[in-house]
């Protein structure tokens, strides 16, 4: 982990900071039901980082991760996508706080893992930020597998029995048995801030300047390193 004291150790010329955006829920009531994920805390189980999200879990859930992840099986990409498709700590009934591109690719994997989903996006649009081939064969696939796709809802409350929401006026459940709130990425400047006050020259590329896709991030970092040469 970079830290602004760590980096100074090297003194290096000049840092190229690409630690990606921030992923916190937003405050909706109800986030810190045990029944509760957000993106961070999908991670932080994965790799055992999240102390507080492996809380959530019951004692024989948390007993199977940490075998998967003393075998290293969860930091193989293969082998995740195939033994989730045996089993994950996710229930059966689960809604996504969130329709856009990871709200979506999210329904998209648990679909395809036999879960019922139900995606309420707060926006009036699904997917803005997916390219349009994309977000049509996104939409189109959870749609034919009987996923329940929400746009221009207003999000009141997460309690034990699920999301309460309105829509066109009206209040509803969204029942659930985990609740996965996809939203809330921003940019993270604060390691380049430190860096700028320490005086080290520094460039931030990729998502945590301005969140987006693996194309902004690639020609962020060829525009660095032009920059660099500019330099030398
Ligand atoms: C679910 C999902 C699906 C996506 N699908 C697509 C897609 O299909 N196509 C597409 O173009 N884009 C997609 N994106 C967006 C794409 O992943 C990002 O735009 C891209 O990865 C940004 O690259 P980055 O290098 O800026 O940040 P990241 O890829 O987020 O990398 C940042 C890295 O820095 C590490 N880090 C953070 N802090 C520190 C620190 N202090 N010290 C050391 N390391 C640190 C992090 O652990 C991470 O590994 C998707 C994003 C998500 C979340």
């Amino acid at each position: 982990m970079a830290t602004i004291e760590r980096i100074e150790l090297f003194q290096p010329d000049h840092v190229i900071v690409a630690v990606g955006a921030t992923r916190d829920a937003p405050p909706i009531a109800g986030k810190d039901l045990n029944h509760v994920f957000d993106g961070e805390q999908l991670r932080g189980l994965l790799f055992g980082s999240d102390v507080e999200a492996i809380k959530k879990l019951s004692i024989f859930q948390r007993l199977i991760l940490k075998i998967g992840r003393a075998s290293q099986l969860l930091r193989n990409v293969k082998a995740l996508t195939m033994l989730s498709k045996i089993w994950m700590p996710l229930k059966k009934n689960i809604t996504i706080i969130g329709g856009d591109l990871v709200g979506l690719e999210l329904a998209e994997f648990l679909i395809e893992r036999g879960r019922k989903v139900t995606v309420l996006e707060p926006s009036s649009s699904l997917g803005p930020n997916l390219s349009i081939v994309r977000r049509s064969r996104v939409v189109h696939l959870l749609k034919e597998h009987g996923a329940t796709l929400l746009t221009n809802v207003q999000i009141n409350e997460i309690t034990k029995a699920g999301v309460l929401y309105e829509h066109n006026k009206e209040a509803h459940l969204a029942k659930a048995d985990q609740v996965i709130i996809a939203m809330g990425a921003n940019p993270n400047l604060d390691l380049a801030n430190a860096l700028q006050t320490r005086n080290i020259r520094s460039t931030a590329i990729g998502d945590c300047t301005s969140v987006g896709y693996i194309h902004g991030a690639i020609a962020d970092a060829r525009n660095a390193v032009l920059e660099m040469d500019d330099l030398a």
